[in-house]
């Protein structure tokens, strides 16, 4: 938010801060930001009428310049200078009875504004869906039906004086012949769905033999699809008793609950050790005691099992369970909005932006899996999800809790300090057994292989077996398509993307070459483009090809690939998961997609294709991915009661998160890194700002960039460490060239201020823009 105050008729005057609301003289003076106004405040005085109703968080109308805004009534208190007070204008409407944003996440947003060096706006409105702001009526409908029976000389006599009423009476279900003792099937219409004038139902209406109803059409989106639960179901599943590792965790849970403070606590639990039940105990206490609760995940797509599961099983704590994902319509999602700003809904589960969720009295926020980068939003305001939530439970005095298999350093640090409060689960539920990792070592493949080295001997045996035994597998290939690129044995060609600097996957289903950065597609050559060798042919292998391959092996099992093309068509994805769990399929092949929280008992082997890919990548996250990527793929396999086992496969296996993560040795791996990561000053050690720059003209962003970097150390100098300017590792995205540079720092809010004043400063070229990540989870 600007510091600047300005009234409505858009001219400065004094700001006095919080002094109390009510002048006498002058009336009730209310701070307003309209959605559409660069994110300032402008002082309205509430009508008389309104008083009473108008609130911090409402939803209102009101005059600026010449046209009528919506905005939110951000505080009361700010009273106009009295040479100002004449001029201020009245507010025009409050669209809704409640408010729509909560005072925490009032606060929130100009925290993240502040944090994250965001302009206030682009904040306001990723707060607030537009379902919301476009200040529409909940959708009504006009019920009309008969009041009462006529008797046989009413109905005549009506039928003489208005012959039209008498045919509404009846098309109503009212019949010639009743007399008053006779009941009539009472038929309901929607206003606009009767096939009479407006004057002749007002007219049956006024005279008070039919009657109108005005019903508030609900399409709420807590009966989500993906579960296939029938909508309302009320029976409630048992929970099972919890062990004493999951008791510790729930108890510790309790006490921080019943202190009604600000803390974190993070549940740091194996895969499969019952994190969710634990979860779900504590918002089962929350809900029960009158509060409210958030749990948020990496994709609600990909958690169709929680969704069913924290409906069945919380059924009965008297409230609504919200869902909020990206496939809502804007009609759910307002209704949704909206049953949470009554107090309807006490309970929401979404993604990223269900943290602005208007929930009063909220008392816990649950984060699982907590390390996901998905919860990292990769557009201005670049905020992430996780520590947004910290940040509001503190400003709610919550508890938070964050929970995965594979914390991320950032939190286990700050549990390592005592910032935060450590929960720990150390063995799966029924104390199965951890599946054995083994490492398969593909240099020694390549010696044994005739060219095929997309899947080794020990990996084929493993898949046959499983087929033997009538057993499901996992494969897991973090590449989508059939290869990573084409390349010409002849001249050294590789077929790139005119628009990034990337090489073009090669999609053997459609004969296309594709650009993973831009989506740029293009036919695929037969022929080298640069030397018309016919013997152009792919390099390295992606999902596609792993299929095929697959099912060249093994003919009579059912092989199914899931990545992000199949995502891509309709319920899908939906469809292969039911399919699988019914055991119509033997191995599922796919991305990263089905490394997450996929919960499958019949699944007995998980493998790894390419260990190397997410590795020997210029990210200083690459370690640290790689390992919770080992451990979250492992945690797919010996699910159930049958015994489970994860393959490998990768050219470096003396690597050290491949071998923490063979010994499942948590532990350890983070401290390992933790220290290295020190050594280099990068997270948690400190925090990173991410500074891009972007644009058509490759010079014009290297000077540009050239020219920041001195204007930023002759203006700051000893602000923080810098790194840079330097080309990003990918260098050019759908055209445009892009450069960055890198701020280190002990503390975020003074450096970041300090950046953005500077960027205000800055004579940026019109053809250069220039982003702020603060906190980045993607360096590339
Ligand atoms: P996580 O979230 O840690 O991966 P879940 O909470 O999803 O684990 O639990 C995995 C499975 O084990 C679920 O089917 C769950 O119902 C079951 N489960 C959890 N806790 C217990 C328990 N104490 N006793 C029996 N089954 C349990
Ligand atoms: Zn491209
Ligand atoms: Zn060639």
């Amino acid at each position: 938010m600007s510091a600047e105050k300005q009234n409505g008729s858009g001219e400065v005057f004094d700001f006095f801060g919080d002094v109390p609301v009510r002048v006498s003289a002058t009336g009730t003076f209310v701070e307003v930001i309209p959605f559409d106004g660069g994110g300032r405040a402008y002082t309205y005085r509430v009508p008389a009428e309104l008083e009473e109703k108008i609130e911090p968080g409402s939803l209102v109308k009101i005059p600026l310049g010449a046209r009528i805004a919506l905005g939110i009534v951000w505080k009361n208190g700010v009273v106009p200078a009295p040479e100002w007070a004449e001029k201020v204008r009245d507010l025009r409407e409050l669209c809704y009875d409640v408010p729509v944003m909560t005072e925490d996440v009032r606060k929130l947003c100009e925290w993240i504004s502040a944090y994250y060096a965001a302009p206030f706006n682009s904040v306001f409105l990723t707060a607030l869906p537009s379902a919301i702001r476009q200040g529409v009526r909940p959708v009504v409908e006009k019920k009309i039906s008969l009041a009462r029976t006529l008797t046989v000389e009413e109905f005549s006599k009506l039928q003489r004086r208005a012959k039209k009423q008498a045919e509404l009476y009846e098309f109503l279900g009212g019949a010639a012949e009743s007399d008053e003792t006779s009941i009539f099937a009472r038929k309901i219409f929607t206003r606009a769905a009767l096939p009479f004038s407006a004057a002749v139902i007002n007219a049956l209406i006024f005279s008070g033999i039919a009657k109108e109803e005005i019903v508030t059409k609900s399409r709420l989106a807590y009966d989500d699809d993906l579960s296939g639960a029938p909508a309302g179901t009320t029976v409630v599943a048992l929970a099972p008793t919890l062990n004493d590792e999951q008791n510790a965790a729930l108890e510790s849970f309790r006490a921080s609950l019943r202190e009604r403070a600000f803390r974190v606590h993070l549940l740091h639990g194996v895969t499969g050790s019952g994190k969710t039940e634990v979860y779900m105990g504590a918002i089962r206490d929350v809900l029960n005691s009158g509060g409210s609760a958030i749990f948020l995940v990496p994709e609600v797509a990909l958690t169709p099992q929680t969704v069913e599961r924290l409906r069945s099983r919380l059924a009965d704590c008297g409230t609504q369970i919200v869902v909020w994902h990206s496939s809502l319509s804007s009609g759910e999602r307002f209704d949704a909005w909206m049953s949470m700003a009554r107090g309807d809904a006490r309970l929401l589960v979404g993604a990223r932006s269900a943290i602005f969720a208007p929930l009063k009295n909220l008392r816990l926020i649950v984060v699982d899996e907590e390390h996901e980068s998905s919860f990292k939003q990769s557009e201005t305001p670049f905020y992430h999800g996780r520590d947004v939530a910290v940040y509001r439970a503190h400003l709610a005095g919550a508890l938070c809790v964050l929970g995965s298999a594979t914390p991320s350093l950032e939190s286990f640090q700050n549990a390592r300090t005592g910032k935060y409060v450590l929960n720990r689960i150390t063995k799966r539920v029924d104390d199965r057994a951890f599946p054995p990792m083994k490492i398969i070592d593909m240099r020694r493949e390549v010696l044994h292989s005739k060219g095929q080295i997309m899947f080794s001997r020990p990996m084929i045996d493993a898949l046959r077996s499983r087929l033997e035994r009538g057993e499901q597998s996992i494969l897991f290939l973090n590449r989508r398509g059939y290869s990573r690129a084409m390349i010409c044995p002849e001249c050294g060609h590789v077929v790139n993307c005119p628009h990034c600097s990337s090489a073009l996957t090669y999609h053997r289903a459609e004969e296309q070459m594709r650009c993973h950065l831009c989506d740029h597609v293009e036919p695929a050559p037969s022929r080298c483009p640069a030397c018309s060798s016919a013997g152009i042919r792919w390099r390295g292998f992606g999902t596609q090809r792993a299929e095929e391959m697959l099912k060249k092996l093994f003919p009579e099992a059912s092989c199914v690939r899931l990545d992000a093309d199949t995502m891509a068509k309709k319920n899908e994805f939906r469809k292969i998961l039911s399919d699988f769990r019914a055991g119509k399929i033997d191995i599922l092949l796919g991305t990263q997609i089905i490394a997450k929280g996929l919960d499958f008992p019949r699944v007995t082997l998980a493998g790894i294709l390419d260990a190397d890919l997410s590795l020997h990548v210029p990210d200083f996250r690459a370690s640290e991915r790689t390992f919770q990527l080992l451990v979250q793929v492992a945690g797919r396999a010996g699910r159930g009661d049958l015994e489970g086992e994860v393959l490998v496969q990768t050219f470096t296996p003396s690597a050290a998160p491949i071998q923490f993560a063979k010994r499942a040795d948590f532990d350890d791996f983070l401290e390992d890194e933790i220290e290295r990561r020190r050594e280099f000053g990068y997270p948690p050690e400190r925090h990173i700002i991410r500074h891009i720059f972007r644009g058509k003209d490759q010079q014009l962003v290297e000077e540009t960039a050239d020219a920041w970097a001195a204007f930023f150390e002759k203006n700051a100098p000893g602000l923080c460490e810098v790194r840079g300017p330097a080309p990003c590792p990918t260098e050019k995205i759908q055209d445009n060239y892009r450069w960055h540079m890198w701020y280190f720092c002990k503390k975020i809010v003074g450096v970041s201020a300090r950046v953005s004043l500077l960027r205000a400063s800055f004579p940026w070229p019109e053809d250069v823009i220039d982003l702020l990540d603060v906190d980045p989870a993607d360096v590339s």
